[in-house]
């Protein structure tokens, strides 16, 4: 059997984590199974759709390398794939089944329906269509010519409906708690439940995994599926993503958009590999995987039954993990337009890729990284003034950095060692520990306490630049200086 799978967004929004990640699995279960991944969208609901979400959700897939074989843009053999498209398809089945019995023309007005909820309320049952129009005939719909209806499909009050689910297993409906729902609106559009029957037939989809919010339609599409005569897919329903306090993940925890973490840096293989193991436990443990690997070794019944718990540190860990393992070639490429929203104008020297090199062991985010790369290219213009306060303190402290200046002039050649040893000499010239002069050093050139090894900053940043700020800041270490004493006067630095 082929496997065909899809993912469904409705185009109210953006991409959003969650969906993000139902995709993410149906990618890998066909990647998996050499089966066909579609994309669907389900905008029927007019009046909640999003002008340009559409767009925005498949630039979300596609930054994430989410490709589908099938969808509206690129078409494919089951189309159309826009549920808006479908619209005559769906009307047909439904009449199709009034004919047959299995469904009927409801005329209930809203106030009607408010009114038989009520009074089912005051007698203790649960709100439920009571079958009103139920016993109406083809004699009475033609009495009624002109009314507004619905159309609703019958629903056994008896019996069970059984989800198999791949990860959940076997969950049982009681029919009883179910209603003979809405399957078409009256202005003719169909509801989600009936629709989604429908295109999971007609695109022959073979399993379906979308988020947990979804089991319970999923007992009304299998009675849908059974009046139409369609044989069932396989259900796989992936829990949810919940926030840190357990809550349902949402706005007030920080960004749950795809593109709002691509904004704020993350990288989106990073994303990708952090949505994986969010639901998904491989059994090789080990954290880093790329959508190939990934691919191969998915499984659904290696996605969790409970839970997962959304963590930022430990995506903003994963994105420092890529940070460092992506190409060189692609990091620039990422960090472009954070050095552009930085305002750093990359010169020629020291080259991009050797800065970048040189940093990505340590950031954590590309704005980070790009924040760095800014002093690789303008001298500072401030200095850390608790830095100042305490590396800059010694009397001695123009002449240090002049000395170290002039013996980095004359090494040759330029490298991390010859570096060291001038910084070695210089100490040992004036009695000093050598991070005595590292820690000024670094100040004056970086502007900076933290950052990477001294000596490898200064053979990245080159001869040139490394003396001119020592010697200026040298001599302007009185300004600098009250500088940092107005800073802390101004409150704690
Ligand atoms: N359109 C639905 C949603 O965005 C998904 C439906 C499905 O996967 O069956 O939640």
């Amino acid at each position: 059997m082929l496997v065909r799978v899809r993912y469904a967004p409705s185009p109210t929004g953006t991409l959003h984590i969650g969906g993000a990640r139902t995709a993410l699995f149906n990618y890998l279960f066909a990647r998996h199974t050499q089966g066909a991944f579609i994309l669907r969208v389900e905008d029927t609901d007019r009046a909640r759709l999003v002008p340009g979400s559409e767009e925005r959700m498949m630039a979300g897939l596609r930054q994430l390398g989410l490709e589908w074989d099938e969808g509206p843009d690129v078409g494919g053999p089951y189309g159309p794939y826009r549920q808006s498209e479908r619209l005559e398809r769906y009307r047909e089945a439904a009449a199709a089944l009034v004919a047959a019995g299995a469904a009927y023309r409801c005329y209930c007005t809203p106030e009607e329906l408010e009114e038989q909820r009520r009074a089912r309320q005051a007698q203790g049952l649960p709100p439920r269509y009571p079958g009103t129009c139920r016993a109406l005939t083809p004699e009475d719909w033609e009495r009624r010519r002109g009314q507004p209806y619905v159309l609703r499909l019958k629903v056994p009050g008896e019996g069970q409906t059984v989800v198999d689910d791949l990860i959940r297993g076997r969950v049982v409906f009681e029919n009883a708690v179910l209603d003979d729902f809405v399957i078409q609106k009256a202005d003719g559009s169909p509801l989600y439940n009936f629709a989604v029957v429908l295109d999971d037939h007609d695109m022959a989809i073979t399993h379906v995994i979308r988020g947990e919010e979804h089991l319970s339609n999923t007992p009304k599409q299998i009675l849908v599926a059974r009046a139409l005569g369609f044989a069932l897919p396989q259900y796989a329903h992936v829990p949810m993503i919940l926030a840190p306090d357990r809550s349902k993940l949402s706005k007030r925890h920080g960004a749950t958009a795809v593109e709002e973490y691509l904004e704020q840096g993350i990288l989106p293989e990073a994303l990708v590999n952090y949505l994986l193991l969010l639901g998904w436990s491989p059994v090789e443990e080990r954290e880093i995987w790329d959508l190939g690997e990934a691919a191969a070794a998915f499984s659904l019944d290696r996605v969790q039954k409970t839970a997962a718990v959304y963590d930022y540190k430990k995506l903003e860990w994963m994105n420092g993990q890529y940070l460092r393992r992506v190409s060189v070639a692609r990091l620039e490429e990422a960090l472009a337009p954070f050095l552009a929203r930085a305002g750093v104008t990359v010169e020629p020297q020291p080259p991009l890729a050797a800065v970048v090199e040189l940093l990505r062991e340590r950031a954590r985010t590309l704005p980070e990284l790009a924040e760095q790369v800014a002093y690789f290219y303008q001298a500072p213009a401030t200095y850390d003034p608790k830095g100042v306060r305490k590396h800059f303190a010694d009397p001695e402290t123009a002449a240090r950095l002049e000395g170290l200046a002039r013996r980095l002039e004359a090494v040759e050649p330029w490298t991390r060692a010859g570096i060291e040893a001038a910084v070695d000499a210089e100490a040992a010239e004036r009695g000093l520990a050598r991070a005595a002069l590292i820690h000024p050093a670094r100040l004056a050139v970086t502007g900076r306490t933290v950052g990477p090894g001294l000596f490898e900053l200064l053979e990245v940043l080159g001869r040139v630049a490394t003396v001119d700020r020592l010697r200026r800041t040298a001599g302007n270490l009185d300004a600098i200086r009250s500088q940092a004493v107005a800073a802390a006067e101004g409150g704690p630095a």
